[in-house]
C-alpha cells in the first residue's frame, strides 16, 4: 500500500458533493461589500433572558458533559412543549434525544435506522443534507418532484407512485426549506394512510414550524392516528428563538429508536454542549418571549416579496412561512447558476441556484433567504433591481 491507498477517502464520504450553498457563501466572503441572501441563519439574536442563561451556565461551572440524552430538565420541557403541539404525552425519559441542532438529530435518525440498499422518499426541492446523509449511508434517495405551478405542492398521489418494497422511509419538511410550502392537513392525512397500508417510517422535519406567518397553522402528521409509532419528529432551537450558533436541537421518536440514538450520541459527540442546554430550558419556559422573532420575519418576508415583484422579470409567490423565498428568474433569460454567480461578480449579492435543491426543474429559480434587516434588505432589492436592468440593456 503507498500513502495514496492508506489516505483514500471512504466512499460514504466521497459520494457527499459539497453544498453549493455554502459554496456560494464561501465565495462571497471572498468579494467585499457583498450581501448575502445564502444561509438560512437569523441575524436576530435570542430573547435576552435566554442569552443571560447561557452565560450563568458558564460563569456556575455548568459546562461539563450531560447525559447522553441531554439534560433531563431540558427533555421533560421539550415534552411539555411537544405535547400541546402534537396532542399526546411524549415520554422524556424515553422518547426525546437532545442533539446538536436538528441537523444531528436528522443526522442520528438516518444513521440509526437506514440500512444500505433502502430506499427514501424525498420531496424535492429539499433541504440538501437528506439526500447527502442517505447516499453516504449506502441507502438511495428516491425524489418527488414538487412543481412550481402546484406551488410546490406534495401529493399522497406522487408519493404512492415512488413506493416499491424497498422504500423505508419518507422524509417530510412542512413547513418547506427551500419553497417555504406547508403540507396541508387533508395530505398529511392520505400520506398517514398510505404509511400504515404500505408500511414504511416517516421523519418529519419541522424546524420551522414557529416561523408560519399571516396566522396561519401547520400540523404535525405524528398527532394522526397510528403515527407516533412510525415517525421520527426533528426540531430544534434554531429558528424558533435564533439560536443557530447555540446548536440545540432534538428528536422525537420510539423509545426502541431513541435508545440506540442515545447509545450513538457517545460515539459521535457524547452531548449537546451544557450551557446551550441550559439556555435551551430558559427558552422553552414561560419567561421568554420570543414573538418579534416571527413578527420581524413576516414583516421582511413582506419587504421582500413587493420588492421582488415590482422588478420586472421577477416573479415571487405569496411565501406562506420560513426565510426563504423561490424567485423565478426566468424573465432574465438566464438559468439559475448563471444567474446566481453573475449577480454575485457584477452586484454583489449573494442567492443560491434553484438547482442545488432538487436539479433541472428548479433552473428557473433562486432561493433568497430574507435573514437580513430591513435596511440591507432594501439595498439588496436595489441591486437586483439594477442587475435585471443591465441584463435587458445588452
Ligand atoms: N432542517 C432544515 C429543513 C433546515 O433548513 C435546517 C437548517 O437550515 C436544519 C434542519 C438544521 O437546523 P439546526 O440549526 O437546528 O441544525
Amino acid at each position: 500500500m503507498n500513502i495514496n491507498d492508506i489516505m483514500q477517502i471512504a466512499q460514504r464520504v466521497e459520494c457527499v458533493a459539497p453544498s453549493p450553498p455554502r459554496a456560494v457563501f464561501d465565495l462571497a466572503s471572498t468579494l467585499d461589500d457583498v450581501i448575502d441572501l445564502t444561509l438560512g441563519d437569523p441575524d436576530l439574536p435570542p430573547p435576552v433572558n435566554v442569552r443571560e442563561a447561557a452565560c450563568r451556565a458558564i460563569m456556575e461551572g455548568k459546562t461539563r458533559y450531560s447525559a447522553n440524552a441531554g439534560l433531563k430538565e431540558l427533555r421533560r420541557a421539550i415534552a411539555a412543549d411537544a405535547e400541546r403541539q402534537l396532542g399526546f404525552a411524549v415520554d422524556p425519559d424515553r422518547e426525546i434525544i437532545v442533539t446538536v441542532g436538528a441537523m444531528e438529530a436528522s443526522f442520528l435518525s438516518l444513521y440509526t435506522l437506514l440500512q444500505p440498499g433502502d430506499e427514501v422518499i424525498i420531496h424535492a426541492p429539499y433541504w440538501i443534507n437528506y439526500s447527502q446523509v442517505v447516499r453516504s449511508l449506502g441507502a438511495t434517495p428516491v425524489f418527488v418532484y414538487t412543481k412550481p405551478e402546484d406551488d410546490f405542492q406534495l401529493t399522497a398521489e406522487a408519493v404512492e407512485e415512488l413506493l416499491s418494497p424497498k422504500t423505508r422511509l419518507l422524509i417530510l419538511n412542512s413547513p418547506n426549506n427551500p419553497t417555504g410550502a406547508i403540507i396541508p392537513e387533508s395530505t398529511l392525512r392520505r400520506i398517514a394512510d398510505l404509511a400504515q397500508e404500505r408500511n414504511f417510517a416517516v421523519l418529519s422535519d419541522e424546524i420551522y414550524e414557529s416561523l408560519i406567518y399571516d396566522g396561519k397553522s401547520c400540523k404535525s402528521i405524528l398527532s394522526l392516528p397510528g403515527m407516533k409509532e412510525r415517525s421520527i419528529l426533528i426540531n430544534g432551537m434554531s429558528k424558533r428563538f435564533a439560536m443557530t450558533g447555540y446548536r440545540l436541537g432534538w428528536a422525537i421518536a420510539p423509545a426502541k429508536l431513541i435508545s440506540q440514538m442515545t447509545k450513538m450520541q457517545e460515539n459521535i459527540v457524547a452531548c449537546a454542549p451544557l450551557p446551550a442546554q441550559y439556555a435551551g430550558i430558559e427558552a422553552l419556559s414561560p419567561r421568554t418571549d420570543n414573538s418579534f422573532i416571527r413578527k420581524e420575519f413576516q414583516h421582511r418576508r413582506d419587504v421582500l416579496f413587493n420588492g421582488i415583484n415590482s422588478i420586472p422579470g421577477l416573479i415571487c409567490k405569496p411565501i406562506p412561512a420560513t426565510f426563504y423565498a423561490m424567485v423565478d428568474i426566468s424573465g432574465s433569460g438566464l438559468e439559475a447558476e448563471d444567474f446566481v454567480y453573475r449577480m454575485l461578480r457584477e452586484v454583489k449579492v449573494a442567492a443560491v441556484f434553484g438547482p442545488a435543491y432538487g436539479g433541472e426543474l428548479y433552473k428557473d429559480f433562486i432561493r433568497i433567504a430574507f435573514t437580513m434587516k430591513e435596511e440591507r434588505l432594501k439595498i439588496a432589492l436595489e441591486r437586483i433591481g439594477d442587475f435585471m436592468t443591465s441584463l435587458k440593456n445588452r
